[in-house]
């Protein structure tokens, strides 16, 4: 069952200023900045990713990254059900799918998160 809290009325990306905002059922209105979704996906793959960096840079070592870096250009999205978004990143990336209900635990406004957002827990 799904709380008014994490039930978006309307949900808009706002690509000119890299903006998605969504307006919730309880009247809340939350907005993202796409580069920190970008850089919260939840997909398996970007998880091993963020996990690996964590653990070399606690060892102190570093990794050239050869890679292109991760766009956070925006050029589609869906709903997954009714519990949660996926993006289509400029990229290519698409496999993230984000629940509603992370994203409004994540809500970087001051009264949601005062000491900022927190990252995404999409499980
Ligand atoms: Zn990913
Ligand atoms: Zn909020």
């Amino acid at each position: 069952m799904m709380n008014t809290n994490s039930r978006p009325l309307d949900v808009k990306i706002q690509r000119a200023n890299k903006l998605l905002r969504i307006q919730w059922a309880d009247g809340h209105n939350s907005a993202y900045a796409l580069d920190w979704l970008r850089s919260q996906c939840p997909c398996a793959t970007c998880r091993e990713e963020r996990l690996a960096r964590v653990m070399e840079e606690a060892s102190g070592s570093f990794r050239l990254n050869t890679g292109a870096p991760p766009s956070a250009a925006i050029v589609g999205a869906e709903f997954v059900g009714a519990y949660a978004i996926r993006f289509d990143w400029g990229d290519g990336h698409s496999t993230g799918i984000y629940p509603f209900s992370a994203l409004r635990q994540s809500c970087p406004c001051a009264v949601c998160n005062p000491g900022g957002a927190p990252p995404l827990i999409a499980d």
